[in-house]
């Protein structure tokens, strides 16, 4: 059987088993999340080899140039050398400015770039691979534009037992140094010929994270079609940002905002069942009741979040009419956690 050779040793491969599992399957410490080749924490370097087109195929062309490969999506049919990427090659190092809440659960963290280094350009929306001092790796997308704030915006959840959010809640601080590499994904805000297309945007949970991004940013190039945007929450605890969003709302006719929670309205804060602005229902529901039948072929659906939730939407506004060249997708996929871990 070929053999993956990492640190000085040389593992054998197990029959169409990826890169990434041979190594984890002898003990190696490779940083990995969701095993699907979409958060690309498990990037390794092919070394005096190439990797192949599947394993290179979602990195950008100047990391595919440099034999930059996902160990998750590699399965070698003969010996292959790889390493750990150089972080000074692919990485920018960034410190913590801020960590606020933003409600029960979730926080606002905010990140700048160091003095002497340089941000990519990443657009809002799109997500970053950010790696702690420990060398855990996880994706968070971006809510913000860099190229306007000098920062970078994020919002993360506390995941119960979760090991990048756990270090994140409890010991990190500010001046923390990371290392960010990305961007990736092709959720994020394009109109080039500034037409007024609809747009639909959907979440729960930081879900809103990359759609609050791209709000801004077409509210920025002076968006001229309607923007409804809906974050949903099991109680209105859930949600975050409301007010911020309905501030926008006021500011700006064509953006409408639609808070929704699944729990009856006895759950809803006081202010939320006076001024009756949070509509009881899953999210599913309360978006078809929005949903415009004479102009969904042209609106452009963004959805992100939990993976099946942006299924069952994308499925669902699908089949009310709209292209699914249209529908554009970041589903949070998470590492997989055995009941025994
Ligand atoms: C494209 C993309 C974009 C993303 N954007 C965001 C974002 O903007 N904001 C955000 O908050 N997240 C985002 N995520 C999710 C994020 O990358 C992480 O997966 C998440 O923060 C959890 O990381 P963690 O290390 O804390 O949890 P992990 O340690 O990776 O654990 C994964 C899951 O298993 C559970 N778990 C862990 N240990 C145990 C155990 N022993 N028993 C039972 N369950 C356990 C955790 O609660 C968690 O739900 C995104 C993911 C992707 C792929």
């Amino acid at each position: 059987m070929p053999t993956v050779q990492f640190n000085s040793a040389a593992f054998p491969l197990q029959e169409n088993e990826s890169v990434l599992d041979c190594l984890l399957r002898h003990e190696q410490k490779i940083a990995h999340a969701c095993k699907s080749g979409v958060c690309q924490a498990c990037l390794v370097k092919a070394v005096d080899n190439d990797a192949t087109t599947q394993a290179q195929k979602s990195l950008k062309p100047t990391l595919q140039a440099q034999g930059y490969a996902l160990a998750c999506q590699w399965v070698p049919e003969q010996d292959v050398r790889v390493s750990l990427p150089a972080l000074d090659e692919c990485a920018v190092t960034v410190s913590i400015s801020r960590i606020e809440p933003l409600n029960h659960r979730i926080v606002r963290l905010v990140l700048e770039v160091n003095a002497d280094g340089q941000m990519f350009p990443c657009y809002p929306g799109q997500y970053l691979n950010i790696t702690n001092a420990a060398g855990i790796s996880r994706s968070y997308s971006i809510a913000n534009h860099y190229a306007v704030d000098q920062c970078i915006e994020l919002h993360v959840q506390h995941m119960p037992m979760g090991a990048f959010t756990g270090w994140l809640f409890t010991q990190a601080r500010v001046g923390d140094i990371l290392h960010v590499r990305g961007p990736a994904g092709d959720c994020f805000y394009s109109n080039p010929t500034q037409e007024t297309f609809p747009m639909v945007l959907a979440g729960t949970g930081t879900g809103l994270a990359p759609l609050y991004g791209i709000v801004h940013e077409a509210l920025r190039e002076g968006h001229q079609g309607p923007i409804h945007l809906f974050h949903g929450g099991v109680t209105s605890r859930d949600l975050y940002c409301v007010e911020a969003l309905r501030a926008l709302e006021s500011r700006h006719p064509q953006f409408h905002y639609h808070a929704s929670c699944l729990k009856a309205p006895e759950n809803l804060s006081k202010e939320d069942q006076q001024s009756n602005t949070v509509e009881v229902g899953a999210l599913d529901e309360v978006i078809l009741r929005h949903l415009d039948a004479g102009s969904i072929a042209q609106t452009r659906v963004y959805l992100c979040g939990a993976p099946e939730l942006v299924q069952l939407l994308r499925k669902k506004i699908f089949l009310k009419g709209a292209k699914s060249s249209h529908i554009y997708c970041d589903p949070f996929i998470e590492r997989r956690v055995s009941a025994a871990a």
